[in-house]
């Protein structure tokens, strides 16, 4: 297998493995382990190369944060601890249908607030 193919497949295989939606910096150290020699700046081309095919999807800004999970699900962002949580709920699936306007081909839902760890 080429070596880029091999690249990928790691950074896709431990993206699938995980539900923590991790950084392009958590992801780097984490696939380091498994191939010593990639170099950050490869981790971040092949995240840019994934996003664009759309097998992953970016959540969250500065910094940007990955989820190989494409089905249509919102996010939960915890703002004590930072965590996303993944939401899933039938009425999310149906905002990701045909519109009045056009066809949805994507979208975002972000809820805020304190996950059960960190309040009440
Ligand atoms: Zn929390
Ligand atoms: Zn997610």
């Amino acid at each position: 297998m080429e070596r880029s193919t091999i690249q990928k497949q790691a950074v896709l295989e431990y993206l699938k493995g995980v539900k923590t939606h991790p950084s392009a910096e958590i992801i780097f150290s984490a696939v380091r382990k498994k191939l010593p020699t990639i170099s950050h700046g490869t981790i971040y081309r092949i995240l840019n190369t994934l996003k664009q095919k759309g097998e992953i999807i970016e959540v969250a800004k500065e910094p940007a944060r990955f989820d190989a999970d494409t089905s249509p699900h919102a996010h939960f962002v915890c703002q004590d601890c930072g965590k996303i949580y993944d939401v899933f709920d039938k009425n999310i699936s149906l905002i990701n249908k045909k519109t009045k306007i056009g066809k949805v081909q994507n979208f975002q839902i972000y809820l805020y607030g304190q996950c059960r760890k960190c309040g009440n």
